[in-house]
């Protein structure tokens, strides 16, 4: 469905004018520095890691809100990194992206059924009357039902689950073939949040969906991702299935991440495994691997080298030099 090659998006920093004054060199955030990966059709992809790491900008990327430094991304067969105007325009139907905070993602002006409709008619689909029925079907097919009792409402008169399902039926309404969730339960109360995962499933099943999962929580990707990537300061550190990552981490920062999953036993003695210290910066990432000062496995090699993204067992990608040989 999408293969993403060498992908890289470096933002400048604004500097102060002083700073501007006295060094020419311009710095950048290196948000993604040459990432390669596939999702295959009907696949739910989990991409996960701490804040900073670049998945939400590796998201943004795969949809074309956020344009390229340099690599590809083929979509069906074409790179989409290049394609502008109408193609764009078309192009951004098949592609869809759900934001994290439901409420900030809506116009509090906009009745619930004009916000989705607007996807209708940013794309000229439809007559005014068929694009009302489409959205009402939306709204059904979200669960917000019976649709004309939410048409008219304003954001703010939903809960937090229903302005999530809003979010999914605006997304869906234009039938995409892929679609980005970054975070999509991380504001709902834990209570919905099955509910909210479920109607992805049911949304992937009836729509022939592929999903890209952006999370931070590894607990919930494991319900629902088929296969997750773990990133850390831009870079890809392990690829493999779900039930590996879960049952045969390889690499100490995703062992670490798992350690950090909370237990439900007050007397569980905290994990050494569990990474200490902040995550660098993005400007300078450390040399060698960029884990190196955090890891509690790092040796001589690790800040002089950087490990490659290597296929150690089936399916399962590592990037760590304690499984380069
Ligand atoms: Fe740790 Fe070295 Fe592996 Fe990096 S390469 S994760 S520092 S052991």
């Amino acid at each position: 469905m999408i293969e993403v090659k060498n992908l890289v998006k470096y933002f400048p920093v604004q500097k102060g004018f002083m700073d501007a004054l006295f060094t020419r060199e311009k710095d950048f955030v290196k948000a993604v520095d040459d990432v390669s990966f596939k999702i295959e059709k009907g696949e739910i992809f989990g991409l996960a890691g701490e804040s900073g790491s670049g998945k939400t900008t590796v998201g943004r990327l795969c949809v074309r809100l956020t344009p390229a430094t340099s690599g590809e991304i083929i979509f069906e067969g074409q790179d989409i990194t290049k394609i502008k105007g109408k193609q764009l325009r078309l192009l951004k139907r098949r592609l869809q992206i759900t934001f994290q905070d439901p409420t900030s993602s809506l116009n509090p002006r906009m009745t619930i059924g004009n916000a989705i409709a607007d996807a209708l008619r940013l794309q000229n689909i439809g007559t005014r009357t068929e694009q009302r029925k489409q959205t009402e079907d939306a709204l059904e097919r979200v669960g917000l039902s019976p649709a004309s009792a939410f048409y008219d409402r304003y954001p703010h008169q939903l809960s937090g689950g229903q302005r999530q399902r809003v979010i999914f039926a605006r997304a869906f309404i234009l039938r995409p073939a892929f679609v980005v969730t970054d975070e999509p339960v991380a504001m709902v109360d834990v209570s919905i949040r099955a509910q909210i995962l479920n109607l992805m499933r049911d949304l992937q099943k009836e729509l022939d969906l592929t999903y890209l999962y952006i999370t931070h929580d590894l607990a919930t990707a494991r319900h629902i991702c088929d296969r997750i990537g773990i990133m850390y300061l831009g870079k890809f550190f392990e690829i493999a299935d779900s039930r590996a990552i879960y049952e045969n981490a390889l690499h100490p920062y995703t062992v670490g991440l798992m350690s950090a999953i909370p237990v439900p036993d007050p007397k569980a003695e905290k994990s050494e495994a569990i990474p200490t210290g902040e995550i660098p910066s993005p400007i300078n990432p450390p040399p060698g691997c960029r884990f190196h000062p955090r890891c509690p496995r790092a040796f001589e090699r690790c800040p002089k080298e950087e490990p490659e993204l290597l296929l150690v067992e089936k399916n399962h990608w590592v990037a760590c030099h304690l499984y380069s040989d």
